[in-house]
């Protein structure tokens, strides 16, 4: 089986990881199933944070009656060190004594990196947890390469996690190298792009050819799964379909997929505009549950004061009609409320 070294983690691992964002979507026992056939099938990472509601704790009971050595990842959004907190909520979800991988979550800007790394801020959090043998290594996610840049040329963290598919190839460049320079480990979130690509063939035959790398496409059926594993397995370059679609698909979302890198902001309304952009794949994501999510309906809310005034446009690198999505994915939802 296709196995990776993770860095200076040593951690070898399959070359291909789990993510547990999509098992939110499906009840407990079907969530056992899945994660126990995925790990049944070789997969040997699972990540996941605790800000992924109960995914967690759908890990710890599958792995309950699981014989097979799995690395655990998990994160937190704190961003002191009262993280050491969360590392040890994170250990009674999972039901472990330890988690191997512990990821600071999500930070995509200069200033959350600078906290984090302040005194009292969340990387010391997570020393405190390393030092007492809580978490084995401390690793961060990002949504931003600039962030990720700066993250990997400083050095600290043993695991970074960045957004990589062919509608994001940018990472590649600019940030794989130098963490394989530097022997840190790489894990990558978002080879669907959250969502927006739906055909998984060549969305993770792009994302499997790049070497040194874990990406961790997540499941909530056993189909979907398979279907993942399989195309793991077969290996095998991109085909020259997988080509044209690719072609198709990065015609098809130009000038419309958000990179959720925020450069767009401030906005004057303190609208989320990349939250509305994304509309779709986050409400695809909690299904059900959205009608009850009170801050998801703040957010929507709020973006109906748009102004239109574009200044966020000027400043998109990659000249989204931000006013024009946002209209459309109002509207949008509004048709699905009122289904
Ligand atoms: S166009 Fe709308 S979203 Fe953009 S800055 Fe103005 S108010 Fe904010
Ligand atoms: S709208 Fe543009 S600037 Fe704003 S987050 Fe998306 S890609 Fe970045």
């Amino acid at each position: 089986m296709d196995k990776v070294r993770l860095g200076r983690t040593g951690l070898v691992v399959t070359r291909m990881g789990w993510g547990g964002i999509p098992i939110q979507r499906v009840g407990e026992q079907e969530a056992v199933s899945v994660i126990r056939a995925v790990v049944d099938m070789g997969v040997d990472l699972l990540d996941t944070a605790r800000a992924y509601t109960d995914s967690e704790h759908k890990i710890g009971l599958a792995l309950r009656e699981v014989e097979r050595p799995v690395v655990l990842s998990s994160k937190s959004q704190i961003r002191t060190a009262k993280i050491y907190d969360d590392v040890h909520e994170s250990l009674k979800q999972l039901q472990v004594a330890k988690v191997h991988i512990y990821h600071l979550h999500n930070i995509s800007k200069q200033e959350e990196y600078e906290q984090v790394m302040a005194p009292g801020g969340g990387y010391e959090g997570l020393q405190r947890a390393r030092d007492e043998g809580l978490i084995d290594h401390i690793a961060i996610s990002s949504h931003s390469l600039d962030v990720l840049e700066r993250v990997v040329g400083e050095g600290h963290f043993d695991v970074i996690m960045a957004c990589y598919s062919f509608l994001e190839p940018d990472a590649a460049k600019k940030v794989f190298p130098l963490a394989r320079a530097k022997d840190i480990g790489v894990l990558t979130m978002k080879a669907l792009s959250g969502g927006v690509i739906e055909e998984a063939g060549p969305a993770l035959r792009y994302v499997f050819a790049e070497e040194g790398i874990v990406p961790i496409p997540g499941s909530e059926t056993l189909e979907r799964a398979r279907e993942n594993w399989k195309i793991f397995m077969e290996g095998g370059a991109l085909t020259e379909r997988d080509k044209e679609r690719i072609e198709a698909i990065r015609k098809e979302f130009d000038r419309v997929f958000c990179r959720r890198c925020d450069y767009c902001q401030p906005c004057s309304e303190k609208i989320s505009i990349q939250f509305l952009i994304g509309l779709k794949s986050t409400i695809k994501r909690f299904g059900n549950q959205v009608q009850e999510l009170k801050w998801m309906k703040e957010m929507i809310e709020k973006a109906r004061n748009c102004s239109e005034c574009g200044e966020c446009m000027t400043r998109c690198p990659y000249q989204l009609p931000i006013p024009d999505l946002i209209k459309k994915n109002l509207a949008w939802y509004d048709s699905l409320m009122n289904q």
